[in-house]
């Protein structure tokens, strides 16, 4: 008797729908490959906010009894795989739900699986990785994270491919055949479905990593007040005024001390303060009041506070002044004023690395103007792609309404 259990992260709102169809259809595939399973949401997640890592849950397990004393657990503390579905969620994750910093691979059982969409190299993913003190497999699913919204579906197969690798890395429990047989008969799939999943469970990437390797960084975390120390009744201390920066000049907002938010951002901003007009609008438009105003009137995002909106790009009125770029092209949160302040031909060359590599300012979410996403269709079959023309929404659905 043995059990199989799988955590899905994934980003709140964007890739809410995509987990849950991978969780119902990792117990579908379950039980047409002759077991048993159940899936469920993480409770404390439920306020989901854009981007902010969240988790699903399925169980899958050889007997109802041991579905049972799996279940009797409020979540998994240990699971064999970890599917990710985006590769920035690679630098950790913070959310809601739990206290600092994850590191992705936190709950893996030692030689277990996380199983991740990307198209970045092993070694590349590895310096975001934290390390750990025991081996396990990282597998590669080649494709881009998979964005959408609340109530859509982006219809490019990637949980059917995600049920494939599955099926790979754990063929006890999911079979292909009873993951195709489930991709045929849910209210998304298709044979087109079942094609990819095929594929995927053929083309999967999977290496062995190391205690060695993986970032050596300590995920921040922080000491829960004990009971003793909290005060009597529910209490929300007002924000208190933030401090001026150097020589009584600038202004730096106070942030919350203990929730940082920016493992929920998949870009983040570069300014090009050379650029900068001193509007104020990116610090008033804001939504987390992640801008410093700095000594010289300039505006400089706390890359620890930034959850990666966007919106200081789209208000900021100077020519490519704020360009958005991938979060997977940096290494730390260190002020870019600072960086700009010190070096400014430094500052010139690094900036322009990011801002003109066309790997890095392809978004993974949201349009800069109308048009946009049909361009990027274009790109993407000019690129070798194949167009979809079957399989979109709800081709079984009708099915399903009998
Ligand atoms: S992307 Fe810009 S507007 Fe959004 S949180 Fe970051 S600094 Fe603020
Ligand atoms: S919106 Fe642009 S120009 Fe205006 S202060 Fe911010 S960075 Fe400078």
């Amino acid at each position: 008797m043995s059990a199989l259990i799988v955590e899905v992260v994934y980003r709140g709102i964007f890739q809410k729908n995509l987990a849950a169809r991978i969780a119902r259809g990792i117990v579908l595939s379950a039980r047409k490959s002759g077991r048993w399973g159940i899936a469920f949401g993480r409770y404390g997640d439920s306020p989901q906010r854009n981007g902010i890592p969240a988790k699903d849950f399925a169980i899958v397990a050889d007997t109802k009894e041991e579905l049972e004393q799996n279940m009797a657990r409020y979540e998994p503390k240990h699971t064999d795989v970890t599917v990710v579905l985006d590769d920035t969620l690679s630098k950790g994750v913070e959310s809601w739900a739990w206290y600092g910093l994850q590191p992705i691979n936190r709950l893996t059982v030692p030689n277990g699986t996380v199983l991740m969409t990307s198209v970045q190299p092993f070694e590349g993913l590895l310096k975001d990785i934290h390390k750990r003190d025991t081996p396990y497999k990282l597998s590669l699913l080649r494709a881009k994270a998979s964005f959408s919204g609340l109530w859509v579906h982006k219809e490019d197969h990637t949980e059917a491919r995600i049920l494939g690798a599955l099926a790979k890395i754990a063929p006890h429990f999911l079979t292909l055949d009873g993951v195709s047989e489930a991709i045929q008969e849910i209210e998304w799939g298709s044979d087109l479905k079942v094609a990819s999943a095929r594929k995927a469970f053929e083309r999967l990437e999977t290496r062995e990593v190391k205690i060695t390797e993986g970032n050596a960084e300590i995920p921040y975390s922080f000491e829960m007040p004990k009971w003793w120390e909290m005060r009597e009744g529910v209490t929300i201390p007002a924000i208190p005024v933030g401090k001026p920066m150097e020589g009584g000049k600038g202004y730096v907002p106070e942030r919350n001390p203990y929730f940082k938010k920016f493992t929920t951002r998949t870009m983040r901003p570069v300014i090009d303060f050379d650029k900068c007009v001193k509007c104020t609008l990116c610090w008033i438009q804001c939504p987390d009041s992640c801008f410093d105003v700095t000594s010289d009137g300039l505006y400089d995002a706390n890359m620890e506070s930034c959850c990666g909106c966007g919106v200081c790009e789209a208000v900021c009125p100077a020519k490519e002044c704020v360009t958005m770029v991938s979060e997977a092209a940096f290494e730390d949160n260190a002020s870019q004023w600072e960086m700009w302040r010190k070096d400014k031909g430094v500052y010139q060359t690094w900036m322009t690395n990011k801002i003109h590599s066309k790997e890095h300012i392809t978004r993974s979410h949201g349009f800069r103007f109308r048009g946009q996403y049909d361009q990027e269709i274009k790109q993407d079959l000019d690129q070798g792609g194949i167009e979809i023309i079957t399989g979109i929404p709800g081709e079984n659905a009708a099915g399903k309404q009998r």
